[in-house]
């Protein structure tokens, strides 16, 4: 049987900051042809029980999270990283209180940008993000749709390059876990730690091969090689390191419904692959009840 590329490993639902709710983008997977379809919204598993008693006929759901994590750069300054885990126990206490910590963090972090732009004189009000965030914290793209609501901004792509870039005078930093605790934590709860777009934004520079190895030592189990914001010298060179330092490689499209311009499944995994993983984690795949 070939190996047939039939896995995105890496979506978000409305559970962070996607738009659809899951059972939606299970519906969409399903459509799209997918057969397995990691879950993987930012520092919860609010999504998994909704997902686990919707997986369309012939699929399987990877559950997991995306963590958001920080690791120094040379200088010392922290710089964010995000880690995917797949298939952990989401009940190990160590996960659980470092979710709670992050999701106040959040709210707190989010409500200060908004009030940042608001003191501004930015048309935005902190109830219609609150809005527009729905069931979770107010993350970046809830606001930047409320920038473009407002007309502030033509687009969620133009208020990220612009209003509430890491760098712009607005931006308030979210407090996260160090890259190596949190592969330590994944890895400790039974799941499977994988580095999520290493050659996106200012992790970029960050991630050598040298930091890879060592990070290896601490449970590393891949790297997501094929994303969106990775051009094909950046696909060639992290092929080339995970075949040195015998990473798994991932593809997935990082969907976020209408916070992003992509497709679900534009960017995949191959099948093999999605058996290491399944492999090496504690928890089982979700499949149809
Ligand atoms: P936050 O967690 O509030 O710091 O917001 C970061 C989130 O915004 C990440 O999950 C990214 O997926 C998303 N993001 C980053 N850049 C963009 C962009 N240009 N357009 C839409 N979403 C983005
Ligand atoms: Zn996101
Ligand atoms: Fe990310
Ligand atoms: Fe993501």
């Amino acid at each position: 049987m070939p190996n047939e590329m039939t896995a995105d490993l890496h979506t978000h639902t409305n559970c962070s900051d996607g738009t659809d709710t899951p059972q939606q983008l299970l519906a969409k997977a399903k459509v799209a042809g997918l057969t397995t379809l990691g879950l993987t919204d930012h520092d919860t598993a609010a999504g998994w029980d909704e997902a686990a008693l919707n997986v369309p006929a012939g699929m399987r759901i990877l559950p997991g999270a995306e963590f958001s994590t920080k690791h120094p750069a040379p200088d010392g300054t922290l710089v964010s990283v995000h880690l995917l885990g797949y298939l952990f126990d989401r009940n190990n206490a160590e996960i659980v209180a470092e979710w709670e910590r992050m999701s106040s963090e959040r709210s707190n972090r989010g409500t200060r940008i908004v009030e940042n732009l608001i003191d501004a004189d930015y048309p935005i009000t902190l109830d219609r993000v609150r809005e527009i965030a729905g069931r979770t914290n107010i993350g970046r793209p809830h606001i930047a749709r409320a920038l473009v609501e407002a007309g502030s901004v033509d687009s969620v792509g133009e208020a990220f390059d612009g209003l509430l870039n890491d760098e712009g005078a607005h931006y308030v930093a979210l407090q996260s876990l160090s890259l190596e605790n949190g592969i330590r934590m994944i890895d400790a709860a039974g799941g499977v730690p994988i580095i999520a777009h290493p050659r996106a934004r200012a992790a970029s520079s960050l991630l050598t091969e040298e930091v890879l190895e060592s990070l290896t030592k601490h449970g590393l189990k891949g790297i997501e090689v094929r994303h969106p914001d990775h051009d094909d010298a950046a696909r060639t060179e992290l092929t080339g390191i995970a075949i040195d330092l015998g990473l798994i490689q991932t593809g997935s499209s990082d969907y976020h419904g209408e916070n992003k311009v992509l497709q679900l499944g534009q960017e995949r995994t191959p099948d093999d692959v999605v058996e290491q993983i399944v492999a090496l984690g504690c928890t089982a795949p979700f499949t149809k009840q």
